[in-house]
């Protein structure tokens, strides 16, 4: 390895069955490194339970590893996710930060079984939670796979359509974290935050320059530009916002499954040369192979 390597094949962004991926720790990293991914981060949803074993992996794999996380916000009416990279797994803030924010998850999802119960779905939280990993991280992601097994639709998407998003049988309107708190458990932490896949989010033109501010303002400091979730024209545009709020750029799959996610990890495009990567910023936080 060279004293300062690019890493230009970084993926900072996906799930394992910690959260709601279906693959272990392990079995990730050997994907990642099998794909030719140069810089590796895990980022369960609202859960550092699988690092450990992600960062020893990714060390006897010869693959440099950053801490990750990916943080469930409420903001202006709708979920935001903010990716934290490279802070302290021992922190306690973050860790009771994010052990308050998964505590929702459960009666969350006994309200999401009860209101599929009222369209003659039933047992979908006994369903939902025979696919969860970490009973602690019961997720849409959980309904979906077992709505898919009884037969009540094809496929993921297809249940997220027609059964869990606003306005559907199974969607139960939830209270996450603030913006202020997960950007500070994170940087508290001696991470860095970075708004994930911000072409996800159904805001107007001012709600979204609402979240880059504020996010700045809670001292945020990236944004995912090159993600399996965006476009080639969102690529352009969130390039082009990085550079407007002066953010650093972050690039990741999100992949959670083989047989579901769109983009495997470290099968994305390179981010645009003209932004500064947030691995940059983050060189003295990698866990380098001995
Ligand atoms: P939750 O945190 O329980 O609200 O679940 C959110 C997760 O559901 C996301 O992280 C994705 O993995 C998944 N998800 C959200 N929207 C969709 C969709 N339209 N199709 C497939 N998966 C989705
Ligand atoms: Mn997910
Ligand atoms: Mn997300
Ligand atoms: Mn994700």
């Amino acid at each position: 390895m060279t004293s300062n390597p690019a890493w230009t094949n970084a993926d900072l962004h996906c799930h394992s069955c910690v959260s709601d991926g279906t693959l272990q720790p392990e079995a990730l990293a050997a994907r990642a490194k099998a794909n030719g991914v140069e810089l590796w981060a895990l980022t369960d949803h609202d859960e550092i339970g699988g690092q450990r074993r992600a960062r020893e992996a990714a060390h006897a794999l010869g693959l440099p590893y950053l801490a990750g996380t990916e943080i469930s916000v409420s903001f202006a009416g709708l979920t935001v996710h903010i990716v934290g990279l490279g802070f302290d797994l021992d922190n306690e803030a973050l860790n009771c930060g994010l052990q308050a924010t998964r505590g929702g998850r459960t009666g969350r999802a006994r309200e999401m079984a009860a209101g599929l119960a009222q369209v003659g779905i039933e047992g979908a939280f006994e369903g939902a939670l025979k696919y969860a990993g970490n009973p602690e991280l019961i997720a849409r992601t959980h309904f979906a796979r077992y709505l898919v097994e009884a037969g009540v639709c094809s496929g993921t998407n297809e249940v997220f359509r027609k059964y869990l998003v606003e306005g559907k049988p199974g969607f139960v309107a939830h209270r996450w974290a603030t913006l202020g708190d997960a950007v500070r458990w994170i940087t508290g932490a001696g991470g860095l935050a970075v708004i994930a896949h911000p072409g996800r989010y159904k805001f107007s033109v001012n709600e979204e320059y609402a979240l880059f501010t504020e996010f700045k303002a809670h001292g945020g400091r990236g944004v995912e530009v090159v993600t399996g979730s965006h476009t080639g024209a969102d690529f352009l545009k969130y390039a082009d916002m990085a550079i407007e709020f002066d953010l650093l750029a972050s690039r990741g799959s999100d992949f959670h499954s083989p047989d579901e996610s769109r983009i495997d990890l470290g099968k994305l495009p390179a981010l645009p040369a003209r932004l500064s990567p947030v691995w940059e910023a983050l060189r003295e936080r990698v866990v380098l192979p001995a």
